[in-house]
Parts: C-alpha cells; sequence; structure tokens
C-alpha cells in the first residue's frame, strides 16, 4: 500500500539515505550499507522523516511532484490575481479623478475574491 502524505507540506521531498539495517551479520554491519529512500517534510517547524518501499516510490514521488507542481500554480494564480487587483484599483482611482462613475466589467477573476481582496 502507497504510504500515505499526511500533510500537503511546503517542502517535502525524497531523498536517498545509506543505512544500517542493525542485524550483526549482514554486510551492512562492516561494508556497504543498505539504500533507503525517505520522505523528509516539515510540520509545524519539525523536521519529519517517512521511510518509503522500494516498491511504493515511483508512485509517491509522483504525488510528491503533483502536490509540489499544484503549490506552485496556486502561488502563480495568487500572484496574478493580486496583480490584477492592484490593476483595478489603479483603473477606479483614473476613473475617479477623471469624473466617470461608470464600473469596469472586465473582471477575469472571481468577483467575490476580488472583492475580498479590495477590502484590505
Ligand atoms: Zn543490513
Amino acid at each position: 500500500m502507497l504510504p500515505k502524505i499526511f500533510m500537503p507540506t511546503n517542502n517535502g521531498g525524497v531523498y536517498l539515505q545509506k543505512v544500517r539495517c542493525g542485524k550483526k551479520n549482514c554486510r551492512c554491519a562492516t561494508g556497504e550499507k543498505h539504500e533507503a529512500y525517505y520522505y523528509f517534510h516539515r510540520v509545524d517547524g519539525k523536521l519529519k522523516k517517512q521511510y518509503i518501499r522500494k516498491a511504493d516510490l515511483n508512485e509517491f514521488v509522483g504525488e510528491v511532484d503533483f502536490i509540489t507542481e499544484f503549490r506552485h500554480r496556486i502561488r502563480y494564480k495568487t500572484k496574478l490575481m493580486k496583480d490584477r487587483v492592484k490593476e483595478i484599483k489603479a483603473e477606479k482611482k483614473a476613473r475617479k479623478e477623471a469624473g466617470i462613475k461608470e464600473e469596469p466589467i472586465d473582471w477575469n477573476i472571481p468577483r467575490g475574491m476580488i472583492e475580498k481582496l479590495m477590502k484590505k
């Protein structure tokens, strides 16, 4: 079963580590260590480490990539929205100064969101 990512994280990543399994007679006790993959991420500032089985690795990495990509997109969209709100504010100000009363129609982003941001 795929190990679950319980928290969406800001800075999660999958890393390869060399480890000893602890068995006395294992080759890793004296020689070459085992390779194991871990998912490192922070929860409330604390670094957490989660073991990932090799069989789950590809799927897990895919999920981490998906979450990271998703976060980047949200950040990007938020920036676009904030920029648009700035433009709208500037347009509003310019119209007011020019004595024009009508509202712009080209919102291009959810109206409720803009109104919320405009209040700040
Ligand atoms: Zn070992």
